[in-house]
């Protein structure tokens, strides 16, 4: 199957086989990203969590829990 970076753009072709076509066929396509930028989605996502910016979430979901 083809898929398209929804980042860059780019085209992939997956093998039918793979996990990641096989997750991809229950999900729109614009969610598959390619290695690259995948790489540089986790890269950033690590720094995040060493700056702790990730705490936003973590506070938003305790708000939910005080409204029951
Ligand atoms: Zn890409």
């Amino acid at each position: 199957m083809l898929a398209k970076c929804m980042l860059c753009d780019r085209i992939d072709e997956l093998d039918d086989q793979s996990p990641l076509a096989k997750k991809l066929r229950n999900r729109p396509i614009h969610t598959y990203l390619c290695p690259t930028c995948h790489d540089r989605i986790t890269e950033r996502t690590i720094e995040r969590w060493k700056t702790g910016k990730f705490r936003i979430h973590h506070k938003r979901r305790t708000k939910d829990e005080s409204l029951i």
